[in-house]
This record gives structure tokens, sequence and C-alpha cells, in this order.
């Protein structure tokens, strides 16, 4: 492993000189059927739950990622990712997009097996989830410029061969309702983004991986695992 750089927790804005600085960082678990299925869960509707990401665990798009420490199963998930714009707690589902700055194209990168050994032993999620450089995110389109995508295709690709392909449409939680879920338990505010849950097709990556993917109307992302 060699030496990680500081990141500076903030995510370009497409067609801007402005750069969105990140808050907090929540990601929404088993939002996909089919995913869910792979993961060994059942297809009951139960609330969404999230877990946490560190702020500088942010990369830009184009970036070379280091394969991480204690891990011998690194895991690619593709996410619609939803940058906050405004302050709210306990929001409806009716007026949780007016909270909604823009969108991003995310990789939630995940320690498989620390995430399994979590899970077996009843432990946080935390090494499995928040290390360093595990969030890849595109640069973040603006509402104001593609409107709350909540259809089209969803992909990633592992050196040019598709492993993830879904649809947006499947999520089982919108975005609405999951915005409207976190803000039950805490205020969200501006500079939050939201992980929304990857389709399925997770799998490992080794060094020298290139990953490619994106979303209809949102954008692409590149990055490279070292
Ligand atoms: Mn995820």
């Amino acid at each position: 492993m060699g030496p990680i750089s500081i990141q500076d927790s903030t995510v370009a804005v497409s067609g801007s000189a402005d750069s969105f600085p990140v808050r907090r960082i929540f990601c929404i678990g088993r939002n996909y059927a089919a995913h869910t299925r792979e993961m060994g869960g059942d297809e009951t509707r139960d609330a969404p739950f999230y877990f946490s990401k560190a702020a500088d665990t942010v990369v830009a798009n184009g970036s070379i990622v280091n394969y991480p420490p204690r891990t011998e199963d690194l895991h690619h998930e593709i996410e619609l990712v939803v940058a906050v714009g405004a302050h709210a707690a306990n929001i409806s589902v009716a007026s949780a997009s007016d909270i909604i700055f823009g969108y991003a194209v995310g990789i939630d990168l995940t320690r498989r097996d620390l995430q399994k050994a979590s899970k077996e032993a009843g432990r946080p999620w935390d090494t499995a989830k928040n290390f360093d450089q595990s969030a890849p995110t595109s640069e973040i389109v603006t509402v104001e410029s593609i409107g709350h995508p909540a259809a089209g295709r969803i992909w990633l690709a592992v050196n040019e061969r598709v492993m993830q392909d879904g649809d947006l449409a499947d999520m089982i939680w919108s975005v609405p309702e999951a915005l409207a879920e976190i803000s039950t338990y805490c205020a969200l505010a501006p500079g939050d983004l939201v992980f929304t849950g990857t389709p399925a097709g997770v799998g490992s990556l080794v060094s020298g991986d290139k990953m490619t993917g994106g979303i209809d109307g949102v954008g692409e992302i590149e990055i490279t695992i070292e």
C-alpha cells in the first residue's frame, strides 16, 4: 500500500467552477431487490437502513484508488448519489425532493470479507465501509439541469466487462422515501451526500482493474484500482 493523500472532501459541480463541500455521507443498504437476494436477504419491504462514511472518503472521478489494507475481497457497488442542498429534519416524502441540489454517480467501495465478519459477529460495519478512498463520486449535476431521475440505466463495468446493469426504477425505496426516513433520525443539511443503494452484480476487484460506470441522464465515472 502506498501513501494515501488527504482528500479535500469536496465534489466538483458539472458546468460550474463551484465545488460541493461534503458534510456527511449516508449510504442506504439493500435498496434493489436483486442485490438484496444476492446478499442473502429476503424481499420484505423493511424500512430503509443506512450506514455512514466520513466526508473525506470521497474521491474524484478519474482517480486512481489504492487497494485498501486488511481485505482480500474489495467489492464495487455502483450507486446513484443524492447531493443535499438544504436543511431538513423530519421532512415529508412529498417535499423531500425540494432539498436536493443535484445528483452524481458513486461507487460504494466495500471490504466484503470484513462486512461478512461484522454481520456474523453483530458488529458495526465501519471497517467494511468507512475507509480511505471508499466513496468515489462523479461530478454533481444540478436538479436545475436534469430534474429528478426516477428511472434510467445504472451500470458498472470492470475492464470493460459489464458486471452491474440495473435501472433506477427498481429501487425498493425511492429517493424521496429514503431522504424522509433518514431525516427522522437526524437532520439533513447542505453538503450531505446520500448513496442510494446498488443493483445486483457486485463483485471483487484486484489491483489494476479499471471500473467504468454510469447512470443515464446523470453521468459517468471511471476509477482505477492500484
Ligand atoms: Mn452500497
